[in-house]
Order: structure tokens, then C-alpha cells, then sequence
């Protein structure tokens, strides 16, 4: 530990990710609503609202400050006191989230987002209505979207499995809506997308699922894969080539999905009169039949068992497709008349009864399915396996040859040269974490774990000079190459070093400075750190020499310091009062801290 040591990273930046990472998505909020009002106030720092198009002019908003806009035929007013200024299309940006809250058109409208939290947006006034597009990057984009399609899913695994698909889904589609200036709507129509209200504290499930599976897509053989997936597959899920001709794909075939089929939504049944489909067959399919309609039978399935076709007797016969069918019955009728096209059809008197399974096309991950797996332990690579066979999970801008492989808590990435040294790498991560006890509860399911081919790339990824073993950001872990680590005989020590630094600095309160959580790493571990000559620091706090040292020599002294004072508070109160310090310092404790600058 003297001569190779280990330090926390406050922000860490992955240098092969950041290109797409930073890609701005344009997605149209409240797609569908007559906006016809916006309020927008302020978050912790002020709000420009500018000119996007014409010559730049601008309304400032301070923090907290609400101003009021509203849509002219060409133009937006915002007033704000007794400032006000007209826009052709505004460009609302801050460096901290602020609050758009609207008021819709027609008092017929209703409204499930009053109002949300965003950084970035664009709004033009178009007819006396706004239109209004959010500017996010990748990760927020693919969180509203697992918001919006994924929100009765509990399991972490299932959302992980569903952000991984969403942001899939957002490379391989971006740029549906270019025609109308945006990539994205927020409907079904692409994926249903939604922010949140409020910047909660807490980070939600969804958020969790998000940040753990940053920059993954599933891909086959290199490609991004067309990520369907449906509410509820119903005991089998459907090939794409069975519903959509052209989307056929090897990733996209039937697999039978044993898991949904334990939950209660998987049956149905659904009785309409023969009067009320011949009705919906002529206004809103144009069928015309000479007559009654006398059956309505099942012509052809697919081989997952779901209807493709139907067969209409009447005075003479007629084919249907089975899915023009569906969304005809469905539209007339509500949306889950008929929810899915695994049935059995029956005739009873004048009345079809239609007995059937699952909800929606089958297509891809069943979300059903998907949760259950979650719910019995399996991770979301088992899931998106299960569904997708085939496909492989992969690093955006990752080079083709890196490799995953994962323990039951650690993912790690890894060129194929440090392969030697994967499985002791996995082996002392979960024996470590292990060591942690009930502690360990903090970390996320799964942690991510990545290292390098040369110390070169490892310095470019975390941001940290070369005399630096590992680095961490609270949720994934960088380390020097395994070889060089191992060589130097510190592997071992690094590992656990980093994976206790991960524990705390997720239970660590904010009032609580970084040399305390490196001070109790190395009193956890045992290590020991030189105590270097003073001189090395002289002149800076210690919570600067540990938070960003200029020397290694600063570095190992500043860690000897940290260490020492753990010691004696551990002398003074016991070592079983550290992690309480940690996590819920009393004034006592923040008086000590003051007192040790
Ligand atoms: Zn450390
Ligand atoms: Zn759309
Ligand atoms: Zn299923």
C-alpha cells in the first residue's frame, strides 16, 4: 500500500462512452394535448429564457422565480414581474432542473402530467398552442421511458432488463419525428415517455435500474436489435416474422415463457354478440357482407398458437386479418376488449365467446414474464436472454473484443488480455462483499466493474493520474489492468479496498468529509499507508489532500493522517460507533470533524 495506493473519485467519466452518452434526444412533451399555458419556475440556479431562432435576446429568471407564458398565433409572451419578452420559439435552459408546469385547452382534457423537472427545453407557440420538446440526454430519456412503459414492474432486475431495451430502442429509432423537428413523441406511438414531477431525494427503483445499467444495449452479432417487448405474452411469446413479415429475426422467435403464466392477468375471456362484430366489421374495416353474419372461425394460427387470420360466413365467405381485427374491436370497444390474439373462439347461440391469454402482440420481453424472473433471484442477463436468444448484451462505444462476465453481485468488463485474472477478480469481490455483512445491503444488485487493457486507457476512463490503483464513483468500479495489479502483488488489497469505499460512500451522510470514509477503508482493510514527510502537503486541508492529492507522496501522508484520526476517534467511542458516525453524525461528531481540518 506505500507505494501504490488507492483513491476515491468524486466524478467519474468514462472516456468511450461520453460521445453517445452526451447525444442530445429531442422528445416532444405532452404529445397529443392542446397546451395552452405554461408555468415555469426556477430551480437552485437562475433560468434563460432566449430567442432559439431570430437574434438573441433573453428573460433571466432567478432561482425560485415563476414566469408565466402564453401562445399567440406566431409568437410566446413570457412575463416573469414586470419583466416580459416575446419569442418565436424559446429556449428555456438552466444548469439545475426547473419545474414546467401546463394548463391545457378545453376543459375536456384530462391530464396525467401537470407539470415536470427538466434542464432543457424548446417551445414554440404554434395556432395558440405550444409545442413543447424536451432536450435530454440518452440516460434521461431511456428513465422516462422506463417510467412510463415499465412503471407496475418491481423487480430490479425486470427494469433493468427494460432500461436496457429502452435505450436499445432509442439508438436504433432516433429521429422518427425529424420530419416535425423532434426524435421522439411522448406516446405509444414511440415509447410512452414521462418525467418526473418532482427531483425526489431518493433515487427511485427506476432511476437504480437506469444508472446500473448505463450505457448496455443488446445487440446480435453487432447490431442494435429491435427491442420489442409486450405487457404479457401468455405462456409464449411470439415470433416478429409472424406479425410483422418484414421484421422477422433469428433474436425474435417463439420461446415458450413458463414465468408469466404464474400471474393472474394471464387468462381472459371476452363474449361479443355476432350483430356487434358484423357492425364493426363494415365501419371500421369497410367489409361488406350480403346479409348476416352467420360464424366467425379461426382460419390459420401461427406456430406460437395465435390467431392470424379469421374466416367471416356469411352469404358467401370471407378472409380477415386476425390483428386488423383486434385494434378494429378494440377501438370501438375500449382497449383491452380483446387483448391479445392467443384465443380459442367458440360460438354459443349468437355470440362469439373469445377465451384467451397474455396482453398485446407477444413480441420480445414479456414484462409479466420478465418480473417473475426477477422475483425468483434471476438477473436481468438471464432475462433479456431468455427472450431475446442470440442477442448479447454490450457496452455502447466498447470495442467488439471486450468481454462480460458476471458472479452472482459483480459485472465485470474486460479486455480479452486480462481474462487470466477474471475469475479470481469475481472470487474476491463476492468474498469481500461477504466480509461486509449486512452492510453490504447498500451496494446495488449488481455492481459494475471494468478494467483495462494499459494504465493509459484506465487514466483516460477514470480521470485519475496512473499512480492510482482503482477509482469509484458510488456505483461502478475502474481498476488499472488485473495484470498490472497482480503483479505488483496488490490485486487482493485493491479490490476489497474499493468495494469498502463503495459501501460507505453510499451509506455516508453528506455533512461527512471524504478523508473519513478513506480513513475507515484503511482501518477496515488493515492496510497501512507510510506515513509520508509532512512537507507533501503542507499548506492544504487534509480533506483536500485526500480528495484530490497533486503528488503520490501527498497522497500516501494524507491517507496515514486520515487512518491515525479514525484510530482515535475508534479509541475514544469503539469501533462499532464508526459506522454510526458514517451515516448519522451527531453534532458531537460534526464538531470533531471541524476540529480536525
Ligand atoms: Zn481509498
Ligand atoms: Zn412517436
Ligand atoms: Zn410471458
Amino acid at each position: 500500500m506505500s507505494k501504490w495506493t488507492l483513491l476515491l473519485a468524486t466524478l467519474l467519466v468514462t472516456g468511450a462512452l461520453a460521445p453517445l452518452q452526451a447525444q442530445e434526444f429531442r422528445v416532444e412533451l405532452f404529445s397529443g394535448k392542446r397546451v395552452s399555458a405554461l408555468t415555469l419556475t426556477a430551480g437552485a440556479e437562475p433560468v434563460q429564457i432566449c430567442d432559439a431562432r431570430g437574434k438573441p435576446h433573453c428573460l433571466v429568471l432567478k432561482p425560485r422565480e415563476t414566469a408565466r407564458c402564453l401562445a399567440s398565433p406566431t409568437r410566446l409572451r413570457c412575463t416573469c414581474d414586470e419583466k416580459a419578452e416575446e419569442f418565436r420559439t424559446g429556449s428555456f435552459t438552466s444548469s439545475a432542473p426547473f419545474r414546467l408546469a401546463i394548463a391545457l385547452a378545453g376543459p375536456r382534457e384530462s391530464d396525467s402530467h401537470p407539470s415536470v423537472t427538466l434542464r432543457a427545453a424548446e417551445v414554440s407557440g404554434d395556432r395558440s398552442r405550444f409545442r413543447v420538446i424536451a432536450r435530454v440526454d440518452l440516460e434521461t430519456y431511456v428513465g422516462g421511458v422506463v417510467a412510463g412503459e415499465a412503471a407496475t414492474l418491481k423487480s430490479p432486475a425486470a427494469l433493468a432488463a427494460m432500461a436496457i431495451l429502452a435505450r436499445t430502442w432509442a439508438l436504433r429509432s432516433r429521429g422518427r419525428h425529424q420530419a416535425q423537428g423532434f426524435d421522439f413523441c411522448s406516446l405509444t406511438h414511440c415509447q410512452f415517455f414521462r418525467l418526473p414531477s418532482e427531483t425526489g431525494s431518493e433515487p427511485s427503483p427506476v432511476a437504480e435500474a437506469v444508472a446500473g445499467t448505463t450505457g448496455l444495449v443488446l445487440k446480435y452479432r453487432g447490431e442494435l436489435i429491435d427491442a420489442y417487448y409486450c405487457a404479457h405474452c401468455g405462456g409464449v411469446t411470439e415470433a416478429a416474422g409472424d406479425v410483422w413479415p418484414d421484421r422477422a429475426a433469428p433474436y425474435l422467435r417463439s420461446v415458450s415463457d413458463p414465468y408469466c403464466t404464474r400471474s393472474e392477468q394471464a387468462f381472459w375471456q371476452q363474449s361479443l354478440p355476432l350483430k356487434t362484430v358484423r357492425g364493426i366489421l363494415s365501419t371500421r374495416l369497410g367489409v361488406r357482407l350480403d346479409g348476416s353474419l352467420r360464424a366467425l372461425e379461426v382460419e390459420q394460427k401461427s406456430a406460437s398458437g395465435r390467431v392470424r387470420s379469421l374466416r367471416l360466413v356469411g352469404s358467401s365467405t370471407r378472409q380477415i386479418d386476425a390483428n386488423e381485427f383486434r385494434y378494429a374491436v378494440n377501438r370501438q370497444l375500449g382497449w383491452n376488449t380483446l387483448k391479445s390474439n392467443l384465443y380459442t373462439l367458440e360460438q354459443r347461440d349468437r355470440r362469439l365467446i373469445f377465451t384467451g391469454r397474455g396482453l398485446g402482440h407477444g413480441v420480445g420481453l414479456c414484462q409479466a414474464g420478465a418480473e417473475q424472473m426477477g422475483q425468483m433471484g434471476l438477473a436481468y442477463e438471464k432475462i433479456l436472454a431468455h427472450y431475446f436468444p442470440g442477442a448479447a448484451i454490450e457496452e455502447l462505444g466498447a470495442s467488439r473484443a471486450e468481454r462480460i462476465l458476471s458472479s452472482e453481485h459483480f459485472e465485470l468488463v474486460f479486455p480479452p488480455s486480462q481474462e487470466p485474472w477474471v475469475q479470481e477478480t469475481l472470487e474476491t469481490l463476492e468474498k469481500s462483499r461477504r466480509g461486509l455483512e449486512s452492510r453490504a445491503r447498500a451496494l446495488p444488485a449488481k455492481v459494475r466493474v471494468r478494467t483495462w487493457e494499459t494504465t493509459a486507457e484506465f487514466m483516460r476512463a477514470s480521470g485519475q493520474p496512473g499512480w492510482v490503483a482503482a477509482s469509484n464513483d458510488g456505483r461502478t468500479i475502474q481498476l488499472q489492468p488485473l495484470s498490472t495489479l497482480k503483479r505488483k502483488g496488490i490485486l487482493n488489497a485493491t479490490l476489497r479496498h474499493e468495494l469498502t469505499h463503495l459501501v460507505e460512500h453510499r451509506l455516508r451522510a453528506p455533512q461527512v468529509p471524504h478523508w473519513f470514509e478513506e480513513g475507515l477503508v484503511l482501518l477496515l482493510t488493515g492496510e497501512q499507508p507510510a506515513a509520508g514527510a509532512a512537507s507533501s502537503y503542507s499548506g492544504r486541508s487534509l480533506e483536500e489532500s485526500v480528495s484530490h492529492p497533486r503528488s503520490e507522496a501527498e497522497m500516501t501522508a494524507a491517507y496515514a493522517r486520515a487512518l491515525a484520526r479514525v484510530r482515535d476517534l475508534a479509541r475514544q467511542r469503539g469501533a462499532s460507533a464508526l459506522w454510526e458516525v458514517l451515516q448519522h453524525p451527531t453534532a458531537d461528531a460534526l464538531r470533531w470533524f471541524a476540529g480536525q481540518q
